[in-house]
């Protein structure tokens, strides 16, 4: 399989190459050259297949062509040795957990599968210095930091901003050592993304490091996120609700639901979407007007999606030819303020019990106001919400227990580099190294 770029000026890539380069030449995002269908068969009895088999059955449409069965079975069988259970949360609403990973976000799935991925690749180049840098807000930085942990040949750099995430979110990626280093950036989080851009785009660096990113625009963290939405899938049909389903997804850069996009066009039988914003609205003011208008973005206590250009609205747009039309038959969007986010965790909360985190709660509002009674809807649980216990302590007065696997990185001492905004101090630090 062929991968090309959206902006259509660069020639085709190889998945390798795509892996390896992350973005374009033209500074476009890679696309799949063709989406394979998966049989009806395998839909049929998706019901009593284990979610690791689910998984390879869906990467095997991806990446089939790309590598031998065996390598990728074992490729997605070591990602995904965590559930991603269906969970009721009211008679017609479910939620699928995406947090039992590592780190306890989704974002663990896609970086897992890209940290083994890029090391199958860059072993097969007899390559041994690569080095993967990311800048972080928060959760991107544990779930790269963790999922590249110990694979050979690769070191991570993550740039963070100096106290502007939580303890336990720098904890998790603070603490590892080997080959992951945090630079803490005297800073803001879009200092942290310039300096990383910057690096990307000078000569003199790239031809003394290979440098490669790992955030969603890397189609091997992107794709990935597809096969839950299968075994989501899997387990309603278990139940008997698979008819009629609407998927929920919280959304900031847009990797997640459009990796849903695409399980739909390789057959998964999914009525329609529903994008869930907080105020960061950028995408649903497409959907009403048909104009793009990306913005700075503005602080939310949902800060996973506080972003004013979301990297993946070029996917969606190539997907749809950029039909408009069609991009509102298949997603509407719904986009909540922080205190309709607050009454949704407590209203949720009293009534049902289920403690959602801010992400989590914006999916579910979303399907509150926008189900209709014969459809089955689910929302994605992107994260654990005891990854912000201090936020949800406050909305529901009550104190939640850390869990051990949280508590683990707490206990262990951090280890950083503390660097200004600067790049010359970014890119001396990299040559030092
Ligand atoms: C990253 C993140 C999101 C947004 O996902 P996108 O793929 O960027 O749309 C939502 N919730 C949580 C908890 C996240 O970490």
């Amino acid at each position: 399989m062929l991968y090309y770029s959206t902006n259509h000026q660069s020639p085709k890539a190889t998945l390798q190459d795509a892996v390896v380069k992350g973005l374009a030449p033209d500074r476009g995002l890679f696309m799949p050259d063709h989406i394979n269908q998966l049989p009806s068969e395998f839909l049929q009895t998706i019901d009593q297949l284990s979610f690791q088999e689910i998984a390879f059955r869906v990467a095997n449409a991806f990446f089939g062509d790309d590598m031998e069965a065996d390598t990728l079975r074992n490729i997605v069988y070591e990602t995904l040795s965590f559930e991603t259970p269906v969970v009721k949360v009211e008679p017609n609403i479910f939620t699928l957990e995406l947090f039992h990973g590592p780190t306890m976000a989704f974002k663990d799935v896609g970086a897992r599968f890209m940290a083994r991925l890029l090391g199958y690749f860059i072993k097969k180049q007899n390559q041994t210095d690569v080095n993967v840098l990311v800048a972080t807000s928060g959760d991107t930085g544990s779930a790269v930091a963790n999922g590249f942990l110990d694979v050979d040949g690769i070191h991570v750099y993550v740039l963070y901003p100096k106290g502007l995430v939580s303890e336990i979110q720098e904890k998790q990626f603070t603490t590892l050592g080997k080959n992951i280093t945090a630079l803490e950036i005297d800073g803001t989080f879009d200092d942290c993304q310039r300096l990383v851009k910057t690096a990307f785009m000078d000569d003199d660096l790239n031809q003394k490091l290979n440098l490669t990113s790992a955030n969603s625009i890397n189609v091997a963290r992107f794709l990935p996120q597809a096969f839950y939405y299968f075994n989501a899938f899997a387990q309603l049909k278990k139940i008997g609700k698979a008819d009629q389903v609407v998927m929920s997804v919280p959304s900031g850069n847009f990797g997640n639901l459009t990796a849903g996009l695409f399980a739909k066009r390789m057959g998964l039988p999914i009525k329609r979407f529903i994008a869930a914003n907080n105020r960061n609205d950028i995408f649903l003011n497409y959907l009403q007007t048909g104009n793009y208008e990306p913005r700075s973005s503005v602080a939310t206590i949902a800060n996973a999606m506080d972003v004013g250009d979301p990297s993946n609205f070029a996917r969606i747009i190539d997907l749809y030819d950029a039909s408009h039309e069609a991009i509102c038959n298949d997603i509407s969007g719904y986009r909540y303020t922080d205190e309709q986010i607050k009454d949704g965790v407590r209203t949720c909360y009293t009534k049902t019990d289920y403690l959602l985190d801010p992400h989590g709660a914006c999916g579910y509002l979303a399907l509150k106001e926008g189900l209709k009674p014969d459809e089955t809807g689910l929302f994605l649980e992107t994260a654990h919400p005891a990854k912000f216990k201090d936020t949800i302590e406050t909305i529901i007065h009550q104190s939640i227990t850390v869990p051990e696997r949280l508590q683990y990185f707490m206990e262990k001492e951090k280890q950083n580099i503390a660097l200004s905004n600067q790049y010359d101090d970014l890119k001396s630090c990299l040559l030092r190294r």
